[in-house]
């Protein structure tokens, strides 16, 4: 059953943990019961839809509806050549999904262990770590629109994945639907991926995806913050693309050291944003309840469970001007304000 709740305060509603009022909050347990949200007009607008609210910061109250999902299906379609098939309700958290498909000995999911969230926003958002995107596996999104109901596929050519992007986060598509349902193509054959940070000295030869599971995590939960214990949205700044005239500039800064970076176009160069924040003097940076992890600089927590959306919003801006004085870059929140 649907079930409607007003003038709620959703700190527990995000990962962060901050206060702030949404003038509704409405559960539902079936699409039948979602359609009917969708139509009902006394609803306060504007709807916004929410998975575990890990990417969320909420700056004010929220004068519309909340609407979250409740529903958690899985169904799984082998064929004989190896290729998996697994079709997954929005509102499945991911890491369940994630532990489901490697203790099956289903490879695809496996280096995305850990990251909190729902199958629907991982479209949304085309989560990604230790070199593998949810997009690389997704092959169609259902949806119904929240204006007419209507239901709709969006293959994945039509997904425009990218870095942490997708079509729903476009101006024209960003809360225009509402996602149902994610299908994946995931393999039986072997395929880890291992290039990214240690994961192949943690691993070694041939381990199963339960294996790169385990690493996943143990390398996670050395850096990032438990959302069990401490509020934060995970990484709160994009990492910056700059010109390559841009970054040697930064590369002459810094003549004893290597500067990290990822070559992605021909003059497009990836710089980790919390290598920038760190050597811009940010470390240790704190505003009332708010401040940097000392682990994982791009990460900004709830210190202690009382931060305010302003103290967030203040130290964002903190670190935004520090980093623009010392590298003329311009970060930009990964965070989605509210
Ligand atoms: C400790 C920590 C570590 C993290 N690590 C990573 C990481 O390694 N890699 C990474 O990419 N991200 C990471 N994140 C960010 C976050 O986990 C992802 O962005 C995740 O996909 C958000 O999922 P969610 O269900 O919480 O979505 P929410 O934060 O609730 O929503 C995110 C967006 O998706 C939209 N949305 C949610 N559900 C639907 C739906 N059914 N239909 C349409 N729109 C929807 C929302 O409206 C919003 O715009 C981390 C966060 C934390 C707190």
């Amino acid at each position: 059953m649907s079930e409607t709740q007003y003038n709620t305060d959703v700190r527990n509603f995000t990962t962060f943990g901050i206060s702030a009022k949404a003038a509704c909050v409405a559960y539902y347990d079936s699409i039948d019961e979602l359609e009917r949200l969708l139509a009902d007009q006394t609803l306060p607008r504007p709807l916004k839809h929410l998975g575990q609210g890990s990417n969320i910061l909420f700056t004010d109250d929220y004068p519309g509806t909340i609407l979250i999902s409740r529903i958690s299906r899985c169904d799984i379609g082998h064929a004989s050549d190896g290729t998996v098939t697994v079709t997954a309700s929005a509102g499945t958290v991911m890491d369940s999904l994630c532990l489901d498909m490697a203790t099956r000995g289903i490879w695809g999911l496996e280096n995305l262990s850990g990251i909190p969230g729902t199958v629907g926003a991982s479209a949304v958002q085309n989560v990604g770590a230790y070199g593998v995107e949810a997009g690389d596996h997704i092959i169609s999104v259902d949806a119904i629109e929240t204006a007419t109901g209507e239901h709709r596929t969006f293959t994945r050519d039509m997904m425009q994945f990218g870095y942490r992007h997708s079509i729903f986060k476009t101006d024209a598509m960003r809360d225009r639907y509402i996602i149902t349902t994610v299908r994946f193509r995931l393999t039986t054959h072997p395929t880890p991926r291992l290039s990214y940070a240690n994961l192949q000295t943690v691993v070694g030869d041939n381990p199963s995806p339960l294996d790169m599971r385990r690493a996943v995590i143990s390398i996670r939960d050395s850096k990032l913050p438990d959302p069990a214990t401490t509020g934060s949205a995970g990484s709160f700044f994009k990492n910056p693309v700059i010109t390559r005239e841009h970054f040697q500039k930064i590369e002459a800064m810094y003549p004893d050291a290597k500067v990290p970076h990822f070559i992605i176009g021909d003059d497009a160069v990836k710089v980790p944003a919390a290598w920038l924040i760190d050597k811009a003097g940010c470390k240790g940076m704190s505003q009332g309840g708010a401040s940097l992890w000392p682990t994982q600089p791009l990460v900004i927590v709830n210190t202690h469970g009382n931060a305010t959306g302003s103290d967030v919003l203040t130290l964002e801006h903190r670190i935004i001007d520090t980093v623009s004085t010392r590298f003329a870059i311009t970060l930009h929140p990964e965070v989605e304000h509210i």
